[in-house]
Order: structure tokens, then C-alpha cells, then sequence
């Protein structure tokens, strides 16, 4: 049985919302490669090619990492999908530290207040979860291929069993993401290319009316 990313979704136990703030804890994991674009040649390839694309199940290994869904569209490249969202950043002047962290804790708070009260006078958080099953973060440095999809990666740099929505209800916007995709924002600088499970940065900013950083430094664009 491999790992389906929708199986995932589909195990739903209605349990109480749950808190991401362990997202934060294990971002202080080394066991990570850092954002996407500190990724060597052969590392880029390893995570294009074996981790991120949708994979079908493999008859010999699960793959502790992979998704049915993918992290990536098939025919899509890992540093063109991160280059023009990071463009998108310079242009808004908001760093993936700042969306990642505002997410969390909107989150958080909907946690304490309970589903759909009202947060900041304009927003409502709803959850589903936790799964009975972690997804870990395709960027884990020490994942073991030959894992069972649902057993513990050790020392795993992220991993999500939840999805959030928070609905700004003055704009009439709404975002739907995984805990493990706010790590993969903050850690990776990865928000997932054009797969079901994306959350693009502009949603989020306008949702979250995310206002520009006047102490905001430009990312390099690596060519
Ligand atoms: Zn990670």
C-alpha cells in the first residue's frame, strides 16, 4: 500500500482543531536542506525527479516522502517554480518568514477560540484533523525510500496531519493549506507548484492582507 497523498486527506477523524506550533519546533531541525535554492545541482535533481513529482505506487518501496498528488506538476521544474514566486515576494516586499508565521499564528489562535469565532474582527479558521497518518516533508535529508510510507521518517524536518482554511470574511477571501505546507513556506521557501495542494503566495497575502516590509531585503533571483 503506498502512499496516497489523497488517502491521506481522506482519513479524516473529527477531532477538535488542532495547534501547528510543533511546526516551528521542528524547524529547528538541521536535518533539512534549507530553502530550495541552496540546493546543489545533484540534490535538485533528487528532489525533482524522486521526491516531488506525483508518483505512482511502487510495487518494491514506499516511498516515506512521496505523493500520489505530487509536490510538482510532472512536467514542471523544481528552481522555475520557486524563482518566479520568489519574484512575486520582491514585488510585495513580504518574506516566506513573515506569511509562515502569520498562518501559524491565525491558526493558533482559531485553536483557542474555537471554529469559526471571529479572529482580529475578520477572520475564521476552520480544520480538519489530525489524520491517522503524518505526510513528512519530501525535503527531509535522512527519509529512508525504503520506508513504509506510514511509519515515523526519524528525525523527519517537517511533517503536516492537518488542514486549515482561514476566511477573511471582510473580503470574502479564503486559503486552504496543510501544517506541513507552512513548514515547507518557512523552511523550504517552497509553496508547491502547480498541484492541488499549491497555496499561492498572492492568495495568501491578500487573504491575510500581509502589508510590505519597509525593512524588506530583495531575494536574489539565482539564475
Ligand atoms: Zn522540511
Amino acid at each position: 500500500m503506498a502512499l496516497l497523498r489523497s488517502t491521506v486527506r481522506s482519513r479524516y477523524a473529527p477531532n477538535p482543531p488542532i495547534s501547528i506550533n510543533f511546526y516551528l519546533e521542528d524547524s529547528m531541525n538541521t536535518n533539512s536542506v534549507g530553502s530550495v535554492f541552496s540546493l546543489s545541482l545533484e540534490q535538485r535533481n533528487y528532489y525533482t525527479e524522486e521526491r516531488l513529482h506525483p508518483k505512482e505506487p511502487c510495487p518494491q518501496s514506499n516511498w516515506g516522502c512521496s505523493s500520489h498528488t505530487g509536490f510538482l506538476a510532472p512536467d514542471e521544474d523544481l528552481l522555475e517554480c520557486c524563482k518566479a514566486d520568489r519574484q512575486t515576494l520582491n514585488e510585495r516586499k513580504v518574506t516566506y518568514e513573515t506569511i509562515a508565521k502569520r498562518l501559524v499564528e491565525i491558526c493558533n489562535i482559531g485553536a483557542k477560540v474555537g471554529p469559526n469565532q471571529l479572529i482580529e474582527g475578520k477572520f475564521k479558521v476552520g480544520s480538519k484533523g489530525p489524520y491517522n497518518n503524518y505526510q513528512f516533508c519530501p525535503f527531509t535529508t535522512s527519509s529512508d525510500e525504503m520506508a513504509s510510507p506510514f511509519a515515523p521518517i526519524p528525525n523527519a524536518c517537517g511533517r503536516g496531519r492537518g488542514d486549515f482554511t482561514i476566511a477573511n470574511v471582510v473580503s470574502g477571501r479564503s486559503i486552504e493549506f496543510s501544517d506541513l505546507l507552512t513548514h515547507m513556506i518557512f523552511d523550504h521557501h517552497f509553496f508547491e507548484g502547480r498541484v492541488s495542494h499549491r497555496l499561492d503566495p498572492i492568495n495568501i497575502i491578500e487573504t491575510l492582507e500581509l502589508i510590505p516590509d519597509p525593512n524588506f531585503i530583495e531575494y536574489e533571483i539565482v539564475s
